[in-house]
């Protein structure tokens, strides 16, 4: 994935949302809470590809875990970029995402395992702290849905 899909939903000058492109960065993550037509969560990590900093980033329906035994949804979204870490606002209705969006929580991550259907990484926010999984089942899942949850193992 690139920008491109990102770029192509969103008009520059309508969404106050960010554009810029970024050559530098480091390993945060965030959760944003956006206030769309279905609440919901956006969980991103930062991730250097062909170098540039791009937000991987998932839709998650209902609240992150705080703990371990619950797992969520996660449904996988267009990369977005490294700038909208820090995006908190009101997308105008009729926009792509239109509503409001806030920073639920963020921090630096440890990368543990990154493979195509595995993320582990530790969180290091205020609220999602520890060792988070983020899984795509092979069986019974269209190829966007990921499983999140925080892991049992300290
Ligand atoms: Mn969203």
């Amino acid at each position: 994935m690139s920008l491109e899909k990102y770029f192509k939903k969103r008009k520059k000058g309508k969404t106050p949302e960010p554009f810029e492109i970024s050559k530098t960065g480091k390993e945060i993550f965030v959760v944003q809470e956006h206030h769309a037509s279905h609440l919901h969560w956006d969980f991103r990590l930062s991730f250097k590809e062909k170098g540039n900093w791009v937000l991987k980033s998932w839709a998650i329906p209902k609240i992150p875990p705080q703990k371990p035994g619950i797992k969520r949804l996660a449904a996988q979204v267009e990369d977005h970029p490294y700038s909208y870490k820090d995006f908190e606002g009101t997308i105008p209705e009729g926009e792509y995402g239109a509503g409001e969006v806030f920073i639920w929580d963020k921090g630096r991550y440890k990368k543990i395992r990154w493979e195509e259907d595995l993320i582990e990484v530790e969180l290091f926010g205020k609220k999602l702290k520890g060792k988070y999984i983020l899984v795509r089942p092979k069986a019974n899942f269209p190829k966007k849905s990921w499983l999140f949850f925080k892991s049992k193992d300290k």
